[in-house]
């Protein structure tokens, strides 16, 4: 896959390098503007602009009349509080035969792309910039391989609760908190979240959510650590209203 087309500059390309820069083309989306939140049309080129501190970098995507490409030293950048940010999620039941073996009952999933038109990168070993958008969620405690399916001992960041036919997720650690809001659920998906009391929550930036997406893939992408994995406990309704009420 040849990536997404972004304008850059000399100095982005200098410091990120070709292997981080071919990780960005493969895994940034343009879809909204981080500038002026407004969609990007179909041909239009993105400017790549990245905002460094330290031994963390967040890279993020910007029409070039909003802002032009380039590397800014030593402040972060405007896409932090995520205004502008577009994330999407799904949810579907993996069979219980699509889980090498490891659980014996049908697992209900929550797939989210948390970050379309940014990147995290760390450069920590002096050896380069690398992507670092779903290391971040295995630092906050989720799995990088296959545990979530074989117990579902809850993920302390994460917790879930479901409003009628919606679910939603909420990531929770030290500064980090994350939202998925309202994402519609099956009967059948709603039930199994109900009667084990929790969902598995895969994070990745490898897939568009909204494309279709099958059993094996996810399976694959999980298998090589391509994916974030956590479970996260059913709060209960009083406990999700207390919370809408502090909202
Ligand atoms: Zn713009």
């Amino acid at each position: 896959m040849a990536g997404l087309k972004m304008r850059t500059d000399p100095e982005i390309r200098a410091r990120l390098g070709e292997s981080a820069l071919s990780h960005l083309r493969t895994q940034l989306r343009a879809v909204d503007c981080q500038t002026c939140g407004s969609r990007f049309r179909r041909w239009q080129k993105p400017a790549l602009a990245v905002y460094a501190e330290g031994e963390r970098a967040q890279a993020s995507l910007h029409h070039a009349g909003c802002h032009r490409p380039g590397w800014h030293e030593g402040r972060l950048g405007p896409v932090p509080e995520g205004r502008h940010l577009t994330w999407r999620a799904g949810t579907f039941v993996m069979p219980s035969a699509m889980t090498f073996g490891l659980s014996s009952e049908d697992i209900p999933f929550f797939l989210v792309n948390p970050s379309y038109e940014s990147a995290l990168l760390q450069d920590s070993d002096g050896e380069g910039w690398r992507v670092w958008t779903v290391d971040l969620f295995q630092e906050l405690g989720l799995d990088r391989g296959l545990e979530a399916l074989k117990s579902d001992a809850p993920t302390r960041a994460l917790s879930a609760s479901i409003d009628g036919e919606w679910i939603s997720i909420t990531v929770r650690a030290g500064k980090v908190r994350h939202h998925w809001l309202d994402i519609p659920l099956t009967a059948e998906t709603a039930g199994l979240v109900r009667s084990r009391g929790s969902i598995v929550v895969a994070v990745t930036t490898r897939v568009d959510v909204y494309q279709p997406l099958s059993h094996f893939q996810v399976e694959a992408y999980m298998a090589a650590g391509l994916m974030a994995v956590g479970v996260a406990a059913l709060s209960s309704p009083k406990d999700a209203a207390r919370r809408r009420r502090k909202r």
